[in-house]
């Protein structure tokens, strides 16, 4: 991949392109971009940014007053798309129009404000996200008149409910019985293929994941912070367009099915020394090789899990997903190999420093992976500061538990809405500033507070199933 300015001319150059699709990410997660000619991307241009950009109508930018700015390429991530051989795209920093320099809002900048910040503390944080998601045949939704409710209905073809002619996988049971009743493998090989030979991704597995109907998972390799979350909305964007190109839509929000698994996003997290260091490994620790920065670090995520909730589950959707019985999260408790607690640390191997980290369960896909990221580093790092103790790991299986018995073992909840979880991060995100700016923070929030209250105001399809003769 093209590092500077006059290797970029040359790419474009070399592979005979013509447009450059330049791409950024709003603030609730989402890619977005706008299509130049190639003509135009030359040393001078991309060193001065591309001003093509009216942030008025982008999602959490800015008001029509001022509105005017510039998009910065990061020339690592250019790549000529293999479905449109004319275009490459490249993910750009968003600044301010008129030489006003970085944009605060831009959710990138965040995760890089997060890099800087724990370097400054001799710190290097790694992310191994395993992103789930479904893969559709068609979706109906019928948001036409919205003055009567919606109603959405899914074709899946390995689902029960859309005799397909074809094997169906059963409720819950995706994981993963081999071609033919998993039919989906040629489609999940054309995204790796894809992401392998021309995204310079390393793919470390590609499965069908456990809910019926179209469920899949790819996972790669673990990096830095911004470098996973550049390539994870390099991810979804591939996964949609090849989806797209077989005919399915794929999509990533955390529950579209009821009573079948949701989607999460299982983020792994460790902590580094710049020397190469894992600091989250102890050989010496009987429980589970981890050591007291990694407790403290379990320390700080679970003490504002409610509030990271905010941001790591961050749809109306998430809380669907954030139930008993499905493989989610809903206790905030730390252990070894339980599934219900919200952190786990993974112990398949025995003796191995740079396997050693902690996985956090509660993320979904729709999350913004720069925010997401940035929060978990602020959460660790303040766990790393307060020395704050995660308590005993609990090994029992959570869902099981009576609420006398989680009382007793001071185990807390989630929050069960979006509501609920920005309550909380409103109470608690003074561990978050060090790396966010209050002005972020207050436009996220109004931008979700919107959300939830738009989706409250709709009466759904199954209230009036429930109270239609109340
Ligand atoms: N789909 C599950 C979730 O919503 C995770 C399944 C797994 O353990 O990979 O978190
Ligand atoms: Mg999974
Ligand atoms: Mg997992």
């Amino acid at each position: 991949m093209p590092k500077t300015p006059e290797e970029a001319v040359q790419y474009v150059k070399d592979k005979k392109i013509e447009w450059i699709d330049l791409q950024f990410t709003d603030l609730p997660g989402r890619l977005q971009h706008v299509t130049i000619p190639a003509s135009d991307f030359t040393v001078k241009d991309i060193e001065a940014g591309f001003g093509k950009l009216d942030g008025s109508s982008i999602k959490g930018f800015t008001t029509i007053f001022e509105s005017d700015m510039v998009l910065h390429p990061v020339l690592e991530t250019l790549n000529a798309l293999p479905w449109s051989p004319s275009v490459a795209r490249v993910l750009t920093k968003v600044y301010w129009g008129g030489g006003k320099g970085r944009f605060e809002r831009d959710p990138r900048y965040i995760a890089e404000t997060a890099e800087r910040t724990l370097a400054g503390d001799g710190y290097v944080s790694y992310y191994g996200p395993e992103l789930e998601f479904f893969l559709f045949d068609r979706v109906d939704v019928d948001v036409k008149t919205p003055q009567s409710g919606t109603g959405y209905k899914i074709t899946a073809r390995e689902a029960p409910w859309s005799s397909s002619g074809n094997f169906i996988i059963r409720y819950k049971e995706g994981y993963y019985p081999a071609p033919p009743v998993d039919q989906l493998m040629d489609v999940r090989l054309d995204i790796v293929q894809t992401l392998t030979k021309y995204f310079d991704f390393a793919v470390e597995a590609a499965h069908h994941e456990v809910a019926t109907a179209g469920q899949g998972e790819i996972d790669f390799r673990f990096s830095t912070m911004v470098e996973t979350a550049d390539k994870l909305q390099t991810l979804k964007y591939v996964i949609r367009n090849v989806a797209s190109k077989h005919g399915l839509v794929a999509t990533f929000m955390p529950k579209p099915m009821f009573g079948d698994n949701g989607t999460g996003m299982h983020t792994h997290f460790s902590l580094w020394t710049q020397e190469g260091k894992n600091l989250m490994y102890d050989p010496n620790d009987d429980y589970a090789e981890i050591s007291q920065i990694g407790r403290y670090v379990i320390g700080g995520i679970l003490s504002h899990a409610r509030s990271l909730s905010a941001i790591v589950s961050p749809t109306v959707n998430s809380y669907r997903r954030l139930i008993p019985g499905f493989e989610a999260p809903v206790y905030i408790a730390w252990s070894k190999g339980n599934r219900s607690a919200v952190i786990r640390v993974p112990s398949y191997y025995k003796g191995m420093e740079k396997a050693k980290r902690i996985e956090y369960r509660a993320p979904d896909p729709s999350t913004n992976p720069y925010l997401a990221f940035a929060a978990i580093a602020a959460a660790a790092l303040d766990g790393i500061k307060k020395k704050i103790d995660p308590g005993n790991p609990v090994d029992t299986n959570i869902y099981h538990l009576t609420s006398e018995k989680r009382k007793e073992l001071g185990i807390k909840e989630l929050p069960r809405s979006l509501d609920e979880a920005l309550d909380e991060l409103e109470s608690d995100m003074e561990f978050l500033k060090p790396i966010f700016n209050s002005s972020i923070l207050e436009t996220y929030i109004d931008l979700k507070r919107d959300e939830a209250r738009t989706l409250q105001m709709y009466p759904h399809p199954m209230e009036i199933y429930y109270y239609l003769d109340t």
